[in-house]
């Protein structure tokens, strides 16, 4: 729980452009939205899932099909009660917690100067002047019953990590990959936050999705320091390579007095949000806390076997663990732009674009018919889709004018367009026949290319 140094400008008026576009597009609904929303759930629309689901995919392919030391697991949200008696979260998990007896809002104690008070919205609760009970901790974990009997021994917990299946799981996954050290499990799923104050959009949510690697090194704190670092530099070019710059991503090198008792270092990185400079990821060290923790709970051997130096230990971890919602909400935020363009009458009017890198746009390619009551037209545009859709999600489009239809994609963030015309008919020339019009959609440029050669055109720039 950490918040960086250098407090940025907030830019609330951005973030409500995005919200509200993140609702009329179907990016992010609010949760149950017809009986009034939950507070800390939200729902991805059309849009929104296929974001999700690209940065999930990219992620996962970067981690295991692009690697030889990793290997994935999809564990149970419900889990043994005794998994979280061990990784101490039963008794730490904790955030601490003050009601105000004047407005009677419920706030998290270390959030008070950047909370929004009960009564007086323009104040914090740190400036308002309210009467404040002593902090409390209050347990974040989720507690649910298994079966039909709702006692303490049928208590169970939503998970609040996907991490602890991979730390129970060691030594089932360890004997199937046949690895050796140093070697990673890699898990996407949900978690569930019971947060005091769920806010700033998607951002803080009681419902959130982790992508989780738990990397297995060899038992020296020189190792863990190295991976650590190699962990941060890895990290950081992934983020590159969806359209989140470094220069956007501010390292914090936590400080020793701040570090959770079993870290012996942690990098947080957190992006320049609209609403503040606030976590993405974190990158911990955690020594052999977890393993040994869970060995000597259960009663079962969690150790590795070195084959060369003929020995046994309980390996170390390096534990970079990042938030779906919160890369999707950095995505969108980095991705939002508006700018001056000129319509096809010469007007100037404001473009919204969403200049997301091709490689996790939602829809990777416009289709468009000039004219939607011209068979011809229409059959070569359904032969470009049926091409296309096979490789690569598209979107087709023959509603309206041409130009609108571009800036339909423009704020879907859609990177490419192709449009379907009569000079693809061949209507003036051979030598334009069977071409399209391909737009890329941040240049605004346009090329003709032939229909056979689509594919090998967009295909190097959807993938990377
Ligand atoms: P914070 O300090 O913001 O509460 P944390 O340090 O408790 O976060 P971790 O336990 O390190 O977070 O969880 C790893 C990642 O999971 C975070 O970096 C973040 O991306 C994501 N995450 C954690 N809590 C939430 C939440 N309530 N909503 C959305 N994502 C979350």
């Amino acid at each position: 729980m950490t918040t960086a140094t250098d407090p940025q400008p907030r830019d609330a008026q951005k973030m409500e452009k995005i919200v509200s576009l993140c609702k009329r597009r179907g990016f992010i609904f609010q949760s149950s939205e017809i009986y009034g929303g939950l507070n800390g759930a939200w729902d991805y629309g059309p849009l929104g899932v296929e974001l999700k689901r690209a940065v999930k995919d990219h992620w996962w392919r970067h981690m295991t099909q692009l690697r030889d030391d990793i290997v994935g697991m999809d564990g149970s949200i419900l889990m043994n009660r005794a998994v979280w008696k061990a990784s101490g979260h039963e008794t730490t998990f904790s955030d601490p917690m003050v009601d105000c007896k004047t407005c009677k809002k419920r706030f998290r104690a270390d959030q008070l100067d950047t909370s929004e008070c009960g009564q007086k919205p323009s104040k914090t609760p740190a400036t308002c002047g309210g009467d404040f009970t002593e902090a409390r901790a209050f347990n974040l974990m989720f507690k649910t019953y298994v079966g039909p009997v709702e006692d303490d021994s049928s208590m169970a917990y939503l998970r609040p990590e996907t991490a602890q299946a991979m730390f129970v799981q060691f030594k089932n996954v360890l004997e199937v990959a046949r690895k050796k050290l140093p070697f990673g499990i890699v898990q996407i799923g949900k978690a569930f936050r019971n947060e005091i104050n769920p806010r700033n959009f998607t951002f803080r949510s009681r419902e959130f999705e982790q992508m989780e690697l738990e990397y297995f090194i060899p038992d020296s704190e020189a190792d863990g320091l190295r991976w650590t670092d190699y962990w941060l530099e890895e990290r950081l070019k992934w983020y590159e390579s969806i359209g989140i710059p470094r220069s956007k991503i501010h390292i914090y090198d936590v400080p020793k007095e701040k570090l959770a008792h079993y870290s012996k270092k942690t990098y947080d990185l957190e992006y320049h949000f609209p609403f503040g400079v606030q976590e993405l990821e974190g990158i911990a060290y955690r020594t052999d806390f977890d393993l040994k923790q869970h060995q000597n709970a259960s009663g079962k051997p969690l150790e590795y076997f070195d084959e060369e130096q003929k020995r046994k230990f309980i390996p170390h971890v390096v534990e970079p663990s990042a938030g779906v919602d919160r890369t999707v909400l950095a995505i969108l935020c980095e991705a939002y732009a508006e700018e001056e363009v000129k319509d096809e009458a010469g007007k100037t009017e404001t473009r919204t674009v969403l200049r997301f890198a091709p490689c996790i746009a939602p829809i990777k390619c416009g289709i468009f018919p000039l004219l939607k009551n011209k068979p011809e037209l229409v059959a070569k545009a359904k032969e470009v889709r049926d091409l296309l859709r096979n490789h690569m999600t598209i979107f087709y489009d023959d509603a309206g004018a041409i130009g609108r239809r571009y800036r339909r994609q423009d704020e879907a963030g859609t990177p490419f367009g192709v449009t379907i015309d009569f000079d693809t008919l061949g209507e003036k020339g051979p030598e334009l026949k069977d071409t399209v019009t391909l737009r890329e959609r941040d240049s605004m440029k346009q090329e003709r290319v032939k229909i056979s050669s689509l594919l090998e055109t967009l295909m190097p720039k959807i993938r990377t």
